[in-house]
């Protein structure tokens, strides 16, 4: 049976470059997902976009005495860059710079006004006396009342994950200066999210496939009670706010940010020449994922559901499968402190499937786990170049040599031969079932067991002797490992997809992998091979100490 599935993908934002935090945490694994789906026949759409409004943008703007949507295009374009060269396979990556984003925001706000879900009300501001300006909270720094650790922002504390308000923290301090801040009023919109907490409840307890983390922070989260939080700021960069009289105010990014979800299907759907196909993606039988990294888990839980519930009509999150955080050489990973790989180095000096390798073999999904140079290198050289791609090259060099260049045809087979093409098929049933549910480790790991058994049948079969005294045993043997080939390009696409498509070509199928369905295509014998090429290449030692050397400077 097909399925739709809309899959949502964090919003970086567009005020540095992306690292491999981000990836393992959040973009690897819907582009896993979409693939694998795409692969089922399934109809998928993923979007996301650069989130280039809120004051990670103007803080990085002023400190290199850019405009906010300068820096904000720059970083766009990087995006963009990245997701092709890594292969991230959206079907849309926009921007919440839009006039579309803002129309959609600008609905949702004057539905929900209209609906009494938002209320205007006074609040004090922070303001900073030395400064001259109204502070955002990201401009306020203090000691967090829930965990007591110091450096917390004005609108969340990172280490607890807890979202704040400025006047909530102990001893706060401008960013820029360092000045403790006065309190001032200033009338804005609230979003009356207190309203939402039973309801949520009730819904979040239903979600008994979500991770346990996930389910488990929302439950605490939402029996600790909800507060009303305002959704405009005095700043003037951002969405506007469509009510007369809020001209110098701006739309807060967490209210926005999340929109991107619909907006970007709205924008997509246009593009598509159908603009009203965004509704397949919104309403009835459609299943939504969100992909997020831990620390976003309120936002897409508990906030985003609430202001879909009081929209009305549109579909709940199915899921969001929350990741836990990669550490870098054992680490804490920082971005001040350089403790972090980037993404456009890493892209500039290696292949784009050895990293999606590792950090699916390694992925945080259930646990934090770690990334070092040395295990990049021995999962490269051990598990990619010797296990499996030795198997395709071994396999597909000697046939090509002895069989004419051709898929040799097979005689019956024998028991071993038998069980070996029966596991294959095993494999894709289990990996179907481990994807499903968004169990990408596992999902990879049985993968890799399947081309190390092979390995063993080959060795024990040894195709490349029995040539000379009996061909036709040699062939078969060689036809089972070329099949085991075809099911391991199906079965390593979503992960890695650019050696999986360069294998796709050297069995000699056409057309895309996608379009041959998750399952196990036995190759015709006879069929055309292109002259073999390794898969992977091996790296060198060097690069442990050389990469060693960039990292906290
Ligand atoms: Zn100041
Ligand atoms: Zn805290």
């Amino acid at each position: 049976m097909k399925e739709r599935i809309f899959i949502g993908v964090a919003w970086p934002y567009a005020n540095g470059p992306l690292h491999l935090g981000h990836i393992a945490g959040a973009y690897l694994p819907p582009d896993i997902f979409a693939r694998y789906h795409r692969t089922k026949g399934d109809e998928v759409l993923m979007v996301s976009g650069s989130d280039q409004h809120g004051t990670p943008i103007t803080l990085k703007a002023e400190q290199e005495g850019k405009k906010p949507d300068e820096v904000a295009a720059e970083y766009h374009q990087q995006f963009l860059d990245s997701w092709q060269k890594l292969g991230i396979s959206f079907d849309l990556f926009t921007s919440t710079e839009t006039a579309n984003h803002a129309e959609v925001t600008h609905d949702i706000f004057l539905t929900l006004l209209n609906k009494g879900y938002i209320y205007r009300s006074t609040v004090s501001q922070p303001l900073c006396p030395r400064c001259q300006r109204f502070l955002p909270d990201r401009y306020v720094e203090g000691t967090c009342p829930h965990c007591q650790s110091k450096g917390a922002r004005g609108d969340q504390c990172d280490e607890c994950g807890q979202p704040l308000n400025p006047i909530e923290l102990i001893e706060p301090s401008c960013r820029i200066c360092g000045t403790t801040p006065q309190f001032r009023d200033s009338e804005h919109f609230f979003f009356r999210l207190s309203e939402f907490r039973d309801r949520l409840l009730d819904w979040v307890k239903q979600q008994t496939h979500w991770r346990p983390n996930v389910l488990n922070f929302t439950t605490r989260y939402l029996e600790g009670g909800l507060k009303d939080r305002a959704i405009t700021r005095d700043i003037d960069w951002g969405i506007t706010v469509p009510v007369e009289g809020f001209d110098n105010k701006r739309i807060y990014v967490w209210f926005e940010a999340v929109i991107g979800y619909l907006s970007a299907t709205k924008e997509w759907a246009k593009s598509t020449g159908d603009k009203e196909r965004w509704r397949s993606f919104w309403q009835g039988e459609v299943k939504s994922y969100y992909f997020i990294g831990k620390d976003n888990i309120p936002f897409h839980t508990i906030i985003w559901p609430a202001m879909l519930m009081g929209y009305g009509g549109l579909n709940l999150p199915y899921d969001v499968p929350a990741n836990e955080f990669l550490t870098i050489e054992g680490r804490k990973l920082s971005t001040s402190r350089n403790w972090a790989v980037w993404l456009p180095d890493y892209l500039e000096r290696y292949d784009p499937d050895p990293l999606r390798y590792l950090l699916s073999i390694n992925m945080p999904d259930t646990a934090d786990t770690d990334f070092s140079w040395r295990e990049f290198l021995r999962r490269n050289n051990d598990e990619l170049v010797a296990t499996y791609g030795n198997l395709a090259h071994r396999v597909l060099t000697f046939t090509y040599r002895n069989f004419n260049g051709c898929v040799p045809t097979p005689a019956e087979f024998d028991s071993y031969s038998q069980t070996t093409i029966d596991k294959a098929k095993d494999t894709l049933n289990t990996m179907d079932e481990l994807l499903y549910h968004c169990h990408f480790r596992e999902a990879i790991r049985s993968a890799m067991s399947l081309a190390q058994e092979t390995n063993r049948y080959l060795d024990k079969k040894s195709p490349w002797k029995t040539i000379k005294q009996d061909r036709q045993a040699s062939a078969t043997a060689l036809y089972v490992a070329i099949s085991v080939l075809s099911c391991l390009r199906t079965a390593l696409y979503p992960f890695l997809p650019f050696s999986s498509q360069k294998l796709h070509e050297l069995l000699g199928f056409k057309g895309s992998i996608e379009g041959d369905g998750w399952q196990l295509h036995m190759p015709a014998p006879g069929q055309k091979l292109l002259p073999p090429q390794p898969l992977f290449s091996k790296l060198d030692e060097g690069l442990i100490e050389e990469e060693a050397n960039r990292l906290g400077r």
